[in-house]
């Protein structure tokens, strides 16, 4: 039996379908999610035994996540590599720079470990129909995931939303209808789970609580992974793209459990890149529970939200660690260095991370000793439009050499002699 748990009052339930947040917290008027309560006692083995070394990838964790995972509903997920980024890190000072690149999952984004846990989850409980609000990444892998379990999805998105997106989304089958704002596919979606019993694998109330607490027990698997490969030692910080935190939540979640088990001695300080800055600016005023910011726009539109979520500024307080606000411009430094210095090219949303870590280097707010790991959650490939802004038409080359090696001096830069 799963049970839920409030990570702020500590109540516990027992109704699988409370995908709302903490009832008792609610009327208080503090929109908390629940999570997945652990019992780590009986996990005790995992500290002397270890985790097995297969099947490869997130259901090599499956002793942590909320489901029987005996036929697990699975892409190949997980499983992404540890990249240490010299050059980037070299010209920052921080010769302990990684980056986890998530876009090597299976629909390019980490929301792939939140679909398969929380779309097993939803075979293992009788779901029909899976549904999501989202604008993009969340959609496409909950389409790609409903697929593979042979479950119809309807997904709710913005009619703002790049082609890209809505092309992933509809080619994996998914009905997908674009709505006005946010709150109108909340409304819907609501209905179709209330009516007729969809299961959600994200969020659909304002304000926000966070997405499907089944569901965001697959972002623990990032903690294990990146634990092990720093050779089962946690980095000192771990910067995350932020809107509600799931992922946030989820890799701190992953932390503590580890940390319980006394795979890992330490937590790391968890950091969150945001837009518009909802936790920096509650962590700041020293609010209990984030308040709306202002938001004029980002080109980092996965996570762009005026809002926070309790349990993301709680992940932020508990690990001792902030919340960092980026601009447009930043995003698309870090998005060039990532791709240019590094070989690897992220939606805007991820290269977020960086950007926040090029803010504290310039505050002198990091120890160059430190190991930080960057989450770079989604494929740059996911809104290429976004890259044309910093880019170069692609000048046209004739039949001539030296034409040839003119047109790369003055288009590239390139001086390249005999
Ligand atoms: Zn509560």
């Amino acid at each position: 039996m799963v049970r839920l748990e409030c990570p702020r009052c500590g109540a516990l339930y027992e109704d699988g379908r409370l995908f709302t947040g903490c009832p008792r917290c609610r009327a208080e008027h503090v929109p908390v999610n629940l999570a997945v309560k652990v019992d780590v006692a009986r996990l005790a083995h995992l500290a002397t035994e270890g985790f097995p070394a297969t099947p490869r990838g997130l259901w090599r964790f499956r002793a942590l996540l909320p489901v029987a995972g005996e036929r697990p509903v699975t892409l190949g997920e997980g499983a992404t590599p540890l990249i240490h980024l010299e050059r980037v890190g070299r010209r920052l000072g921080l010769p302990r720079l990684y980056a986890k690149d998530e876009s090597q999952n299976p629909t390019w984004s980490y929301k792939d470990r939140l679909c398969a846990v929380a779309v097993t989850h939803a075979v293992e409980t009788g779901a029909r129909v899976v549904t999501i609000a989202s604008t993009g990444n969340h959609g496409a892998s909950t389409a790609a995931y409903a697929a593979r379990a042979g479950l119809p999805c309807v997904i709710f998105t913005l009619a703002s939303v790049p082609a890209t997106m809505k092309t992933l989304m509809q080619a994996y089958g998914a009905a997908v209808v674009a709505c006005p704002t946010p709150e109108a596919r909340w409304a819907l979606m609501r209905q179709g789970i209330e009516r007729l019993g969809w299961y959600p694998t994200g969020g659909f109330q304002a304000p926000p609580v966070g997405s499907n607490p089944y569901g965001i027990e697959g972002y623990k698997t990032l903690a294990c992974e990146i634990a092990e490969d720093l050779g089962w030692r946690a980095p000192d910080l771990v910067v995350v793209p932020s809107a509600y935190s799931d992922g946030l939540w989820g890799i701190w979640k992953g932390m503590r459990e580890l940390r319980a088990l006394g795979l890992v001695a330490d937590v790391p300080r968890m950091v969150a890149a945001e837009p518009y800055g909802p936790l920096a600016a509650a962590l700041e005023r020293a609010l209990e529970t984030p308040a709306p910011v202002r938001g004029e726009g980002s080109i980092a539109f996965s996570i762009a939200t005026r809002y926070g979520t309790w349990q993301g500024l709680a992940a932020l307080r508990e690990s001792r660690g902030l919340g960092v606000q980026v601009t447009d411009e930043g995003i698309f430094e870090a998005q060039r260095a990532l791709a240019r210095e590094e070989g690897v090219f992220v939606e805007p949303s991820s290269a977020a991370a960086l950007t926040a870590v090029m803010q504290l280097v310039a505050r002198k707010a990091v120890d160059p000793e430190q190991t930080i790991v960057l989450v770079l959650t989604s494929s740059g490939l996911k809104d290429p439009g976004a890259s044309r802004a910093w880019l170069p038409e692609v000048p046209a080359a004739g039949d001539d050499f030296d034409a040839l090696l003119g047109v790369l001096r003055e288009r590239y830069g390139l001086e390249l002699h005999g």
